[in-house]
């Protein structure tokens, strides 16, 4: 069932979760393991994200370097295919730009619609690890309003090899990204959330936002999206603070701000589990008051935190 389906046939807000690929090494179990407490909570659909592989440079004996290609966290679209399965629940893989041209893009969007996954979250992803800015494959595309004009395009039955006639119209529903802090490569949040706007008139059928700890962020961003004309579902991504150290990793990795309410009290706490409370309690604050707000889905990123997140829903639902 798609997400758009998912909204507009709920009764209240829903929820659903985020996971990453396990590394390289684990089992399909260690993501059971990290779903099954949250299954309590009926979630309405699992994302799984998508991770590009690195280009490392290993030593060989006679001492020269080797130049290798490394995916540490292969399998989103298994994992998406075994989370249905085993749970019988929609799944949502991320699919991006970076490391794919077109024709890969299009057997991927094929496999999804084999498997029976009729929803995709379409990113442009970031610089691989060795380039200063992104840099799309020679037959790739630039911007994830490019990709998303390849699904729409599928949508409609028109396929990368030009002799498919007729073509069969496999009909995803397409969720885009938004960042209420605006994206770090943008000039300014306008620019940004025209961006925004053309992926939603390409065809994106909601958005998804980058996760903020400022809830006035996102109540702005939605009005700002509002009146230039965006008027599809925006889902607000939620990650709890648990450790000192994303006080100044997130505002690095991710180009958020933490407010100062919340960064004052952790950099007071004494404990690990004193932060991890106050993440808790700010992550509560927040869910109440987004559902309030009247979100439609309020999206959790568990990255790890399956318990957090399970305390943060349970005191909420
Ligand atoms: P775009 O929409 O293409 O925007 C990128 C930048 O280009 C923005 O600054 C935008 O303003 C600008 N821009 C857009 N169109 C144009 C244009 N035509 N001309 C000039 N500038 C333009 N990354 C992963 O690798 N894997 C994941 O699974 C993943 N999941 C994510 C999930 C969410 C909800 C979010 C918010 C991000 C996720 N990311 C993921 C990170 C994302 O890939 C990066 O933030 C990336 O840098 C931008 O992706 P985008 O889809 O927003 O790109």
């Amino acid at each position: 069932m798609k997400i758009t389906d998912h909204i507009s046939q709920a009764k209240d807000t829903l929820v659903s979760f985020e996971v990453l690929p396990p590394l390289k090494g684990r089992t399909i179990q260690s993501i059971y393991d990290h779903l099954n407490p949250l299954m309590e909570f009926k979630p309405s659909f699992i994302n799984v994200t998508y991770h590009r592989s690195e280009t490392m440079f290993k030593k060989k004996g006679d001492g020269t370097f080797e130049k290798v290609e490394v995916r540490k966290r292969p399998g989103t679209v298994a994992i998406c295919a075994a989370i249905k399965n085993h749970y019988n629940i929609d799944t949502v893989p991320h699919l991006i730009c970076g490391g794919f041209s077109k024709r890969v893009t299009e057997d991927a969007l094929i496999d999804l619609n084999f498997l029976g996954i009729d929803n995709v979250l379409v990113l442009r992803g970031d610089a691989a690890k060795n380039e200063t800015n992104f840099e799309p494959e020679p037959d790739g595309h630039a911007y994830a309003v490019d990709l998303l004009k390849q699904v729409v395009n599928l949508k409609n039955g028109i396929y990368q090899e030009e002799d498919i006639k007729n073509g069969e119209k496999p009909d995803f529903c397409i969720g885009t990204a938004g960042y209420p802090e605006k994206h770090f490569e943008a000039p300014n949040l306008q620019t940004d959330l025209l961006h925004l706007k053309d992926k939603v008139d390409a065809g994106a059928d909601y958005i998804m936002t980058q996760m903020f700890f400022d809830n006035e962020k996102f109540f702005q961003f939605v009005k700002d999206c509002r009146a230039i004309g965006i008027t599809v579902p925006i889902i607000p991504g939620l990650k709890p603070l648990t450790n000192k150290k994303q006080l100044t990793i997130l505002p690095k990795i991710f180009h958020v701000d933490i407010p100062t309410d919340l960064s004052d009290a952790i950099s007071k706490a004494k404990t690990d589990q004193d932060v991890e409370e106050i993440g808790t309690k700010w992550l509560v604050q927040q869910s109440k008051e987004l559902m309030a707000f009247g979100v439609p889905v309020l999206h959790y990123y568990t990255l790890g935190k399956p318990k957090v997140i399970y305390n943060v829903v349970k005191e909420i639902k």
